[in-house]
């Protein structure tokens, strides 16, 4: 089997260490690729050359060049966009049909952000009579981007498309389990010429080798994260050294809020969504549910029975809508969850793995439903990354705040209701970075997303997607 390479300057290169890590299919437990177990040096050779393409300026200076070579990325991903979707699909484990509207969201980022390439402005203003003074808007320099598996090419591109539209010298150390799809859009990028050689770098290897040399290495000017929250902190801890900018996306404890005037049968479709799409392994995911009392046992009655028929498999068969446990570590951790959720609530439905001959390879979990679960409990307040949803009561508007915010996270929530001021009211009061309103999972290239509290620092998307990766500049002129 072919290893995949590191991309480098421009060259596909392998790492020092002489050694490789094997890519897992999560479905069958097959090895989908090998890839570059690389090094310090590794990553550090990939960080020069950014930094002496940041000296040169080359890039930085040339919106239209950095806007056509992101549109044409953009265009070739779109003419291989089913091999991109299937071979997510085949490392990542989620359904095809997710994997296709995962790609899709990726090419319409990058075509976003190739807009907005052009549209980098600064200010202008005079203080005093005697002076002019301009605000540039300058590219951060060179930026390291550590990226999650479980949505590997969006979650990159989120980021990534704003940073090389703002000007950026980029080093991308995909996800461990997770980087194939991506050397499949690095050998599409390698054949755009608007893209200098070595604008683009990526480094396979482990988190706490390369993510950490990213983190610390004085020449990159600023480091993009999506993960653990206790990544997040020791990338903080990392970065702090040099004082290096940092923005981090880290997952939450999102409050999925059904008020009785909802109508039941979306509420059901929002939970369903919310709680087990790619099987809950989402930084957004609504795995708290919040039910008002009078009308929590019709709502339990039909998302129990909802659960029960979704059908759990291979995300290549076109049935399948829950797909496999990203690894056996991580299903593992699951399954613990469920033997805690065990004592602290009352299990409705699901809580096994699933291990028939078809599945006994793989890393498969039942949707699992708890219901009583209390808010101060393990179950309501870790990040599970698992097909798990948490269901509790609550007794008016006001409790429903409280119990939403009582987290240490603040990413997203939702609100079903018909009544458009309590809407308001609530998306008003609840300290998080999204609030859908009747709806779940809703994200746009042009809406911003991130989080409050320990969900995150910084924003992704939309115009502050762009700026976030910017700092601005202020040239003064003497007018005497
Ligand atoms: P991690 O936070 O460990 O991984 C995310 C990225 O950070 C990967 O590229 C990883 O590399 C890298 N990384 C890991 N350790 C370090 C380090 N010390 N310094 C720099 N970079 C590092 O998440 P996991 O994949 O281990 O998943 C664990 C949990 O994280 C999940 O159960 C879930 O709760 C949460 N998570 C949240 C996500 C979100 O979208 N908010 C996404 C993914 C995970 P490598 O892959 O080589 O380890």
């Amino acid at each position: 089997m072919e290893a995949l390479g590191n991309y480098v300057g421009g060259e596909w290169t392998k790492a020092r260490t002489g050694k490789l890590f094997n890519v897992l299919n999560p479905a069958t437990g097959t090895i989908v690729a090998k890839a570059q177990m690389s090094g310090v040096q590794d990553v550090r050779e990939a960080i020069n050359l950014a930094a002496e393409l940041r000296d040169k300026d080359e890039w930085g200076n040339d919106p239209r060049k950095r806007s056509f070579a992101l549109l044409n990325l953009a265009d070739a991903m779109e003419e291989v966009k089913e091999r991109l979707s299937k071979q997510l699909t085949i490392e990542n484990g989620k359904p095809l049909s997710l994997a296709r509207a995962e790609i899709g969201s990726s090419i319409d980022h990058v075509r976003f952000y190739a807009g907005l390439s052009r549209a980098v402005y600064g200010r202008t203003m005079g203080v005093e009579p005697t002076s002019f003074s301009i605000i540039a808007r300058e590219p951060m320099g060179v930026v390291g981007h550590i990226v999650p598996w479980n949505y590997p090419v969006l979650l990159m591109f989120r980021a990534l498309a704003a940073s090389l539209a703002a000007g950026n010298v980029c080093v991308v150390k995909p996800a461990s389990y997770t980087p194939v799809t991506t050397a499949l859009i690095m050998r599409l990028v390698d054949r755009i010429n608007e893209f200098p050689k070595g604008v683009l770098n990526y480094v396979t290897g482990p988190g706490p080798v390369v993510g950490a040399e990213i983190a610390r290495n004085p020449k990159v000017d600023m480091v993009t994260m999506t993960g653990d929250n206790k990544t997040g902190k020791e990338i903080l801890r990392l970065a702090s050294q040099g004082v290096k900018k940092v923005a981090l996306e880290l997952g939450g404890k999102s409050p999925n809020i059904v008020f009785p005037d909802a109508d039941p049968k979306r509420a059901i479709e929002g939970a369903l969504s919310g709680a087990f799409t790619v099987s809950g392994q989402v930084c957004f995911a609504g795995s708290r549910i919040l039910v008002q009392r009078q009308v929590h046992d019709d709502f339990m009655r039909s998302f129990e029975s909802a659960a029960r028929s979704m059908k759990v498999g291979n995300g290549l068969d076109p049935a399948t809508q829950l797909g496999p446990i990203i690894s056996r570590t991580q299903m593992e951790r699951i399954m613990e969850f469920i033997d805690i959720g065990r004592e602290e609530a009352v299990l409705v439905t699901g809580g096994k793995q699933l291990t028939t001959a078809r599945l006994a390879k793989g890393n498969f979990v039942e949707p699992t439903i708890f219901d009583e679960v209390p808010n101060d409990s393990k179950l309501a307040r870790e990040e599970i990354f698992g097909p798990i949803a948490s269901v509790m009561e609550f007794t008016d508007e006001d409790d429903a705040v409280a119990m939403a915010n009582d987290s240490k996270f603040g990413l997203a929530a939702a609100v079903w209701t018909n009544d458009v001021k309590r809407a308001l009211r609530v998306s008003r009061k609840i300290r998080a970075g999204t609030i859908w309103v009747n709806a779940y999972g809703k994200t746009y290239a042009e809406t911003e997303y991130g989080g409050y509290k320990q969900s995150g620092i910084g924003r992704e998307r939309g115009l502050d997607g762009l700026f976030e990766f910017t700092q601005s500049k202020h040239i003064y002129f003497d007018l005497t």
